[in-house]
């Protein structure tokens, strides 16, 4: 049987790159600086290193990247009352809370106090009212990025494919769903009440794993020939694990996101993208 073919999420990532420092060269010229602030709880490392990337990958492109950390054990009207005031700071065009927040915070509160139009992940319920109406606005990062690997010509048609994404969270699993579906794509949505998992996702022309468990999905679980968009970031023994068992599905699949290197990238680069639109917006 042929090998699948590495989905590189590096190479895209540089092609929206250099398009979003284009953007930005001209909102410059106008006098507009893009600046996104991304809040962020002390504690929360991975959400610490991603906002990290953002600040280092954004300040290359011209566009300024604020760090807005907040106490571990601050309070929901603590993040309200920080997220109220980059709402109304001028200079900023673009806004993201790092999610997943903890349990004890009210993240529907949080999100509500965004300003649907600063809102670059998506968050605010009137964004996300849009997404469920089939228009795309602002979307979350990661749901863009799975669907930007997925227009790649090597991967070929949506319309009509048959699609399964393993997960429901509103961060990936379900904004992905929508944007399959605006897509054509037939859709099934699995979780972890749902039965007979493999039997289901073999039927898929089109599979996103979005589920937090390192190496979950195996070769049986894959059709031959199927695309395989692995979203997770699980990190195991000092080192970042997908969701799919890369070695055994890779030949399986006829095309497969690696991790690190594939959705996270290209999630990056879609934020920034994102940041720039909601600048240019602003005037
Ligand atoms: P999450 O909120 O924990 O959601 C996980 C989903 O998987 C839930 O819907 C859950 O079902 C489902 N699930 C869990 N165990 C399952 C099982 N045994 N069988 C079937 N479904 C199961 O996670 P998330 O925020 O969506 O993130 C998912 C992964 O993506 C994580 O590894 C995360 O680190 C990664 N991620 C990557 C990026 C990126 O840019 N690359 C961004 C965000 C997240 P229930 O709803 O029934 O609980």
């Amino acid at each position: 049987m042929a090998l699948g073919q590495i989905l590189d999420g590096r190479p895209i990532a540089k092609a929206i790159r250099e398009q979003v420092k284009t953007r930005a060269e001209k909102l410059r010229a106008r006098g507009v600086i893009p600046a996104c602030a991304i809040v962020v709880l002390a504690g929360d490392e991975p959400g610490r290193l991603y906002a990290e990337q953002i600040q280092k990958s954004g300040t290359s492109l011209g566009i300024t990247i604020l760090l807005r950390e907040l106490p571990a054990d601050a309070a929901t009207n603590d993040v309200v009352v920080a997220v109220a005031q980059i709402v109304d700071d001028p200079h900023i065009q673009a806004l993201m809370v790092q999610r997943p927040l903890p349990q004890r915070l009210d993240a529907e509160r949080i999100a509500e106090e965004i300003d649907p139009r600063k809102d670059v992940d998506g968050a605010h319920p009137y964004n996300q009212g849009l997404l469920v109406a089939g228009e795309t606005f602002l979307v979350p990062a990661t749901a863009a990025a799975v669907m930007e690997l997925l227009r790649q010509p090597q991967v070929g048609s949506l319309d009509g494919a048959r699609a399964v994404v393993l997960g429901r969270s509103a961060v990936v699993g379900r904004p992905v769903a929508l944007l399959l579906t605006a897509a054509d794509a037939t859709v099934t949505i699995c979780h972890s009440h749902t039965k007979d998992l493999a039997q289901i996702t073999r039927e898929a022309d089109i599979l996103v794993a979005a589920v937090g468990h390192p190496n979950f999905v195996g070769a049986q679980m894959v059709k031959p020939g199927a695309t395989v968009i692995d979203v997770g970031t699980n990190f195991v023994n000092g080192r970042f694990v997908g969701d799919v068992d890369f070695d055994t599905v890779l030949p399986v699949a006829r095309l497969l996101t690696p991790v690190p290197g594939g959705v996270g990238p290209v999630t990056t680069a879609v934020l920034l993208r994102s940041v720039v639109e909601a600048a240019e917006r602003s005037r």
